[in-house]
């Protein structure tokens, strides 16, 4: 199974690093999208076929906190995994996006923590063999 990665930040260094990183991470990856806020984020979600959303929080136009409460007003796109990765320093904020089930990665990150985190949220089989 190829895994489409819809990666959302408003930092398009971000975007590459962290595209950068999930195309070296092992997983068996099918297509990456990018979007630069929660409102083109939600607009690739109804265009693409997407299997994870990894999503920043502050952005203009629409935070990814946002994006995330649409996405879970909506049958379709409830499901998908979402991590989020943010500087974000409110505890309270973390907590209440991990109660509605979204996965939580503090900037700055290291390649081997979005990797054993992808591992986590979508399970070892969508890895290749020898990626640790
Ligand atoms: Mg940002």
């Amino acid at each position: 199974m190829a895994v489409n990665v819809l990666i959302v930040d408003d930092s398009a260094v971000m975007r590459a690093m962290i595209q950068k990183t999930v195309q070296l991470s092992g997983l068996q990856l099918g297509e990456i999208h990018q979007a630069a806020n929660g409102r083109e984020g939600l607009e690739a979600l109804e265009r693409e076929w997407i299997d994870l959303v990894i999503a920043d929080i502050n952005m203009p136009v629409m935070t990814g906190e946002e994006m995330i409460e649409h996405m879970q007003a909506s049958p379709n796109l409830k499901t998908i995994p979402t991590i989020v990765i943010s500087t974000e320093g409110s505890q309270t904020r973390i907590d209440r996006l991990q109660r509605k089930g979204v996965h939580f990665i503090h900037k700055p990150f290291s390649p081997e923590i979005i990797r054993d985190k992808v591992k986590n949220v979508l399970g070892k089989g969508v890895f290749h063999e020898r990626s640790g």
